[in-house]
């Protein structure tokens, strides 16, 4: 793989960069209620300011649908960038409007423009040419450094780079390397899945499938599963057009001793009566919430053999104190291998949650907020935001 990274070039003085970030903070009545992706931004805004470039800054904020709504404008992140940075950050109500022209005309080696949400403009949710083009005129060269919105064909990822030279960023290049190793695992290869709904889950289970010595399932994604195998699952998450998508998954495979089911789950009676009992004894008036100790025994063996660890998905409904005991497991699994046995990666916008509430973030080797954009890559769809930059 290659990168083409901004910091393999020399000279950056004086020149105008167009950075895309992904500043897509969780937020809260105009508030920002966690501001760590401003804080990952910072490295590859340091590193611009040390040599001297002008920053022309620009995010998308929330879904505004291509019109302007005040209360997902991007003002509150510059302020923020500004603080956490120690620079002046100019905000800029625009994006290629006369505003943000005549501000780019005075910007000097050293300065920072932060331009309104882009979803402000339907162009850029349509790729448009003339949008791209618009905000390329702004600057001279174009970074990505917005990882979590490389798998989609927006302007200020996609288009745009007809238009100017286009580099990655050093977070993108760090992110990607980190997910394209897991995709040339060291093996034995273990991939573990669960969460919710199985067509967005499905492409990830097919394109590790080879490589992977086993697909450990948990959550509402391993009841679709057991389903299919004809066991009841009572009134348990499941989504009812998951068997063509398994069918489809398992064919050639159906002898497959890869995909690990559970064997026993956590259930809640009609009464809100809490046990756990195997999967075959599962009631119709029953709700699968976690596996059982006994699958987390069965997982934790064959975690334990990998050299490569892959995790997406929560084995259960987490956020239940009642339930969240699998997923926990897994996180301790993840996070005592991944300290130097085997490398592990985890992504997932509940994955991280489930990880964080474990206190075992800092023991994984990489992990993603951007469980979209991870989810695409490792499936190997095409990432429009990546072309250009990575080969
Ligand atoms: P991620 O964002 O990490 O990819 P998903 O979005 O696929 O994860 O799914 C996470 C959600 O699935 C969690 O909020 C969790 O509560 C829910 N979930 C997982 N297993 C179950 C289950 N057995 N029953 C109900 N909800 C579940
Ligand atoms: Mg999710």
């Amino acid at each position: 793989m290659k990168i083409k990274n901004i910091n393999s070039l020399n000279s950056l003085q004086g020149k105008k960069i167009f950075l895309r970030l992904d500043f897509n903070v969780p937020m809260k009545a105009g508030k920002i209620k966690d501001d760590y992706k401003i804080k990952a931004g910072l490295e590859t805004i340091n590193f611009l300011m040390l040599k001297k470039s002008s920053l022309i800054i620009a995010t998308h904020l929330g879904k505004p649908k291509g019109k302007n709504d005040k209360k997902l404008s991007t003002a509150p992140l510059a302020r923020r960038l500004a603080k956490l940075s120690g620079k002046p950050v100019k905000f800029i109500p625009d994006l290629v409007g006369d505003k943000a022209k005549k501000a780019v005309l005075k910007i000097k080696p050293g300065e920072i423009i932060f331009l309104e949400n882009l979803r402000f403009n339907q162009g850029e949710l349509d790729n448009d040419n003339n949008f791209a083009k618009e905000l390329a005129s702004l600057a001279d060269i174009y970074v990505n450094d917005a990882f979590a919105v490389s798998h989609r064909a927006q302007a200020s990822v996609s288009a745009i780079k007809k238009y100017l030279p286009a580099y990655a960023g050093l977070l993108l290049a760090k992110e990607v390397q980190a997910i394209h190793r897991a995709l040339k695992p060291k093996k034995p290869l273990v991939t573990i899945m669960g969460g919710a709904k199985i067509a967005t889950k499905a492409p990830l289970i097919k394109s590790l499938y080879p490589a992977s010595k086993y697909i450990l399932l948990g959550g509402g994604l391993a009841n679709n599963f057991l389903k299919f195998y004809g066991l009841e699952i009572g009134r348990s998450l499941y989504d009812k057009d998951s068997l063509p998508i398994i069918k489809k998954l398992l064919k050639n495979k159906l002898k497959n001793k890869k995909i690990i089911l559970p064997i026993d789950v956590v259930v809640q009676e009609k009464s809100g009566r809490i046990k756990s009992k195997k999967v075959a004894d599962v009631k119709k008036s029953e709700t699968i919430f976690d596996i059982g100790p006994e699958t987390v025994n069965l997982y934790a063996g064959m975690i334990k053999k990998a050299q490569t660890l892959i995790w997406n998905g929560p084995m259960g409904k987490f956020e239940e104190i009642s339930f969240k005991y699998g997923t926990m497991a897994i996180a301790r699994l993840m996070a005592s291998r991944s300290s130097g046995k085997a490398y592990g990666i985890a992504g997932g916008g509940e994955t991280v949650e489930a990880l964080k509430m474990s206190g075992m973030m800092e023991h994984v080797d990489w992990i993603s907020t951007a469980g979209g954009a991870m989810l695409a890559y490792l499936s190997k769809e095409k990432m429009p935001g990546l072309t250009k930059i990575i080969s």
